[in-house]
């Protein structure tokens, strides 16, 4: 008998499929818009120059790599909580936050969703329609039910705000709200503040629980207002709720997995019992995070001047996204094609351009330019180098 013989193949990720069909390509003129990595106009990822000056102090250090407690390095989970509720939080100063380091913002996600899963064992999750697709996959290996609430509008190719509003209403009381706080992965749809506004007096009246997941603060307006969703729902007196955050692509460090999970509940007392909690499940995981990532963000944000550093560089990248997306807009518009306006309405990485399969699949066969089969492309992949030749495809593609 043989225990491996007959094991199911599972599909791998079609994203990082396209990677490689991608890397296989011979064509010199060949564009990869299906990643979710910011590169800059070399196409490379960026090592930010903060990040380098902080990783050679700590390298001059040559410190030893003992544990870090199970919840992290609390020179990070500190910096994080500002970061994520802001330098005057009143939770924070109430003790009503607590926050663990975790492997990068996906693992936030499981381990808040696992946390979830066991305080509250007959909540389902509601997950926009669309989503990146992970979201899916840890809240069922997590054990939950899912469920969609509609999001995206089509035609307009923006939020389909009414259909959102009216898809929550429907929620149970109790059911967890998984919401995207900035930069929406994948449409670049985004709530405005008074449409959050509406949706935290919704989730707080209808008693359903917010799981914030923000993966690029700082990727559309700037830290402060792309966390707003966060303070927005404390404002709105909702006691209990998580934020998953990462720091993947605000300091691109995409392989170092440096995210947080932050954990409020209503008063000090309950909070330290759900971080027990949380510390229980991250040590029957790993046990406790890595050093190193946490110590380069944490030296970061430690120090005023490599702050101020990293701040001009955060600026420096969301400010080539939206130069792209003008750019892109203007290119296609000036070839005919005006109906691409939306595209520099949207936020942060991802463009859901409406492209269909179809059209995806002309693009990499006659162009070699390679987006996600349900039309996301990467704006943060395109560079003033390619724009004009993913501009002239694009419109080609969509006569
Ligand atoms: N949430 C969203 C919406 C994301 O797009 C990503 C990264 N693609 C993550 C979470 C996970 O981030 P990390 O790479 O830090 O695990």
């Amino acid at each position: 008998m043989s225990f491996f013989a007959n094991v199911e193949q599972v599909p791998g990720d079609p994203i990082l499929g396209l990677t490689e069909a991608y890397n296989a390509d011979p064509r010199p003129t060949k564009v990869n818009l299906g990643v979710g990595i910011y590169y800059d106009e070399d196409g490379r990822i960026p090592l930010l120059r903060a990040v380098h000056l902080i990783e050679q102090q700590l390298a001059a250090e040559a410190k030893p790599r003992g544990y870090l407690p199970i919840d992290g390095l609390p020179a990070y989970t500190q910096a994080t909580q500002k970061l994520v509720f802001g330098e005057g939080s009143e939770l924070i100063a109430a003790g009503r936050v607590a926050t663990s380091q975790t492997i990068g913002g996906s693992g936030a996600l499981r381990v808040g969703a696992d946390l979830l899963h066991k305080l509250l064992p007959h909540a389902t999750v509601a997950i926009s329609n669309p989503s990146w697709e992970n979201h899916r996959a840890v809240f069922g290996a997590a054990g939950f039910d899912i469920v969609d609430y509609t999001y995206f509008d089509n035609a307009s190719h923006g939020l389909d705000f009414a259909g959102m509003v009216a898809d929550l209403q429907k929620l149970q009381p109790g059911t967890v709200v998984l919401l995207h706080a900035c930069c929406h992965n994948p449409t670049g749809a985004d709530l405005s503040t008074e449409q959050w506004k509406q949706v935290a007096a919704l989730l707080k009246d209808r008693q359903l629980f917010p799981f914030i997941d923000m993966a690029y603060q700082g990727f559309d307006k700037g830290i402060e207002q792309d966390g707003q969703a966060v303070r927005i729902i404390a404002e709105a007196g909702i006691d209990s709720f998580i934020v998953a955050n990462s720091y993947s692509k605000s300091f691109s460090l995409y392989g170092e997995r440096v995210g947080a999970l932050s954990v409020v509940g209503p008063d000090a007392t309950s909070t330290k019992a759900v971080q027990s909690q949380v510390k229980r499940i991250i040590r029957t995981i790993y046990s406790s995070p890595s050093t190193h990532g946490a110590a380069l963000v944490a030296g970061v944000l430690g120090s005023a001047e490599l702050r101020g550093m990293w701040g001009a560089e955060l600026t420096e990248m969301r400010e080539r996204i939206h130069a792209l997306r003008a750019g892109m807009v203007q290119k296609l518009a000036a070839l005919g094609a005006p109906e691409f306006g939306f595209i520099q309405q949207q936020a942060g990485m991802f463009s859901y351009s409406g492209l269909s399969k179809a059209q995806v699949d002309r693009l990499r066969d006659e162009y070699g330019i390679y987006a996600v089969g349900t039309g996301r492309i990467c704006v943060a992949a395109l560079s003033q180098k390619n724009l004009d030749y993913v501009a002239k495809a694009v419109y080609e593609v969509s006569r």
